[in-house]
């Protein structure tokens, strides 16, 4: 699902103890008229990454956003840049630079011109100014579209322009608020993968808000997942994904089957759970720690999930239902399972052969199991 950066296999500074981070909020709160839209986040940023705040609409991923920029004073708690404290620095003397949604390109202006205001402003000479100007357009792959307005350009070609109006001025820190949401899939998905392209070329600092859990595992190095004002895990896309730390980030990234059950054995390498919905114990091979009799929840991914009509041998880690549903996707399709606790199991399976010739079908009774490496244990 995820295409890991290229940074990522290189460059992980919050594993090192020593790295000092280039963002670092501290206690952060804004409350509107009494509502908490931030609820005392703390968070550290590193250098070069592409680090995403994520989360349904309303849990306060803006508003945080906005107090990075500048544009909305914190109620309480810091926000340091650079280990300079920001927290009463105006916008306009932060070395940040934002892209909106909107793109908010100047509409009379070429885009030649939108990418040259923020140097005339700043009273560069115009050699540099033609310079500066021919080396971004290029970097955003825009060269033979400066004499253009906004409104003859694409969405795909606006965002670009706003990309490079913003990388200009060479800030250290880029802010993007949802940078590709007025774009198509298609265009988006390709969007997605320049984006950490041009990032990777001008090494400087995003930061990015999203509601698309694809897209944030596509292009971050890390990923802050929030909801309700608050942070609940903070991660890499592959640990926020192979390791959630509760139900709601497991369901939030990527489909998940969840299986509540109590915990009836717990060793230093593996724990026994007895699950009335899924009929059978799980054993899952790795430590949780939960004691005995704990009320939890287990998660199995279902690509985790295999599917087949024999009866398995093993004493754990299946069960068995009618087919209900095939949702056919193209590439995968996915199997509805219903067991005999009308609880419905997901598993995807590769179309390795056409339609008519697979082996299992609706109605079909089938064995599902899985690896005891694959359940994840969740605390309620
Ligand atoms: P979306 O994805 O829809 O933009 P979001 O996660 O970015 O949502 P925020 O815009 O940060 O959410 O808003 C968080 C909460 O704060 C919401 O309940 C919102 O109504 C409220 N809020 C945001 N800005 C203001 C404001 N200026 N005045 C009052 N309430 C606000």
């Amino acid at each position: 699902m995820a295409i890991q950066p290229k940074h990522l296999s290189n460059l992980e500074p919050w594993q090192d103890s020593n790295a000092q981070p280039y963002v670092s909020i501290k206690n952060l709160t804004k409350t509107f008229n009494g509502l908490v839209a931030v609820n005392d986040i703390s968070l550290s940023i590193y250098r070069g990454e592409l680090f995403s705040i994520l989360g349904r609409s309303g849990c306060g991923k803006t508003t945080l956003l906005r107090m990075l920029a500048g544009f909305e004073p914190p109620t309480s708690g810091k926000i340091f840049i650079d280990g300079v404290d920001m927290t009463d620095t105006p916008a306009y003397k932060r070395p940040v630079s934002m892209v909106f949604q909107s793109y908010a390109l100047f509409p009379h202006m070429t885009v030649e011109q939108n990418i040259a205001f923020g140097l005339i402003q700043d009273g560069m000479s115009k050699s540099e100014i033609r310079d500066k100007v021919s080396t971004y357009l290029e970097l955003v792959q825009m060269v033979g579209y400066e004499r253009r307005r906004p409104d003859q350009l694409s969405g795909g070609e606006k965002q670009r322009v706003a990309l490079a109006r913003s990388l200009v001025k060479q800030p250290k820190l880029v802010l993007l608020d949802e940078p590709l949401a007025a774009l198509d899939k298609k265009l988006r998905e390709r969007t997605q993968l320049e984006l950490v392209n041009i990032q990777e070329k001008v090494g400087a600092t995003f930061v990015m808000v999203s509601h698309d859990q694809e897209e944030a595992m596509t292009m971050s190095t890390r990923i802050g997942l929030m909801n309700e004002g608050r942070i609940l895990q903070i991660g890499s896309p592959t640990e926020i994904y192979e390791y959630p730390n509760s139900k709601y980030v497991a369901n939030f990234i990527g489909s998940v089957n969840l299986f509540d059950g109590i915990i009836i054995e717990e060793q230093s390498d593996h724990v026994i759970v007895k699950s009335t919905s899924m009929g059978k114990n799980l054993y899952i091979s790795h430590s949780a720690s939960v004691p005995v009799g704990a009320q939890i929840s287990v998660a199995i991914r279902p690509e985790k999930v295999m599917l087949t009509t024999m009866q398995p041998k093993e004493e754990y880690n299946w069960t068995n239902g009618i087919v209900k549903d095939i949702v056919y996707l193209g590439d995968v399709s996915i199997y509805h399972v219903k067991l005999a606790s009308e609880v419905v199991v997901l598993a995807t399976v590769a179309n390795l052969v056409r339609a008519a010739e697979r082996p299992i079908q609706w109605e079909d009774e089938v064995f599902l199991y899985w690896r005891p490496e694959n359940g994840i244990v969740l605390a309620l």
